[in-house]
């Protein structure tokens, strides 16, 4: 399949899942506009070697004005976006008793309200040129709930809601929106979990083991590729009634 012509952005994509999803979109032929923190020098160089044009705007999702101004860069530099990957998240775990105020509104406007703003942005466009693509990165965690995590779960249950309403409003369409639902991946958002875990034996490979155990039965953690894969599917001629759907990619978490 050749996405050449397309452009896609992808929020989060500076790192873990984000940037995993923009290295097959742009393998594909895409476009790339990345979006995240931290110094983008080397991302944008290991998505420029496939060749298509590729930019990178700093847009804290957290507030709209922010992801407004980068639709608006998307539109001025690249003509639009034809493809729009909602993955910026971030996590904090506590009970939720003891959870912090600021972290809840964080979670929210971030891994929640983020989608609902560059998803209504992006949309215009995307019915002006008739062919669209959103896809949601949720999680498991959108379908089912795990203890300490009441804001990341409550944002994320939310983002499979949202996915329905868009997916029906623009079912007449050839714009699909649709949400991914991973169990594990090794990113730098999972290694923190880890890391709190082992600081408590100090056996940071019993704590990897016992996270994957609890959960997800492959033993093994879901990668970024393989989530690159999945959207490309989305993209496809093949998944364009593939609408509203919330598809899981576990390791056999949901299945139990
Ligand atoms: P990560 O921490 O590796 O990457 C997060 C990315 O989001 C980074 O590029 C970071 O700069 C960016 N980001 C964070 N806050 C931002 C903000 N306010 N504005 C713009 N960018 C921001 O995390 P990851 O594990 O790759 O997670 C990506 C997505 O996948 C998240 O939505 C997460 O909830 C979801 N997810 C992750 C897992 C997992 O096991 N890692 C499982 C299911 C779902």
């Amino acid at each position: 399949m050749s996405l050449q012509g397309k452009t896609a952005l992808v929020t989060g994509s500076t790192s873990g899942i984000g940037l995993g999803i923009a290295l097959s979109l742009a393998k594909a032929g895409a476009n790339l506009i990345l979006n995240g923190f931290g110094d983008a020098t080397t991302v944008l160089a290991e998505v420029r070697q496939f060749g298509g044009k590729v930019g990178h705007h700093p847009a804290d999702v957290s507030d709209p004005a922010q992801i407004a101004d980068m639709i608006a860069y998307a539109e001025r530099e690249f003509g639009g976006v034809d493809i729009l990957i909602n993955n910026a998240g971030i996590q904090y775990v506590a009970p939720v008793e003891e959870f912090p105020v600021e972290r809840w509104d964080s979670i929210i406007a971030i891994n929640l309200s983020s989608v609902f703003h560059s998803t209504r942005l992006c949309l215009p466009g995307m019915r002006t040129k008739g062919w669209g693509r959103i896809v949601n990165i949720a999680s498991v965690h959108g379908l089912v709930g795990s203890t300490g995590k009441a804001a990341y779960v409550a944002a994320k249950h939310g983002v499979i809601g949202l996915t329905k309403v868009v997916g029906l409003e623009t079912a007449a369409s050839h714009i699909t929106c649709n949400a991914i639902c991973p169990g594990w991946v090794l990113t730098p958002l999972v290694q923190q979990q880890i890391d709190a875990r082992g600081a408590v034996d100090g056996d940071l490979e019993k704590a990897k083991h016992d996270l994957l155990a609890e959960k997800q039965p492959s033993l093994e953690f879901v990668t970024p590729p393989q989530l690159g894969e999945l959207v490309l599917f989305l993209c496809s001629a093949a998944g364009s009634q593939v609408r509203g759907a919330a598809w899981n990619i576990d390791g056999g978490w949901l299945a139990q």
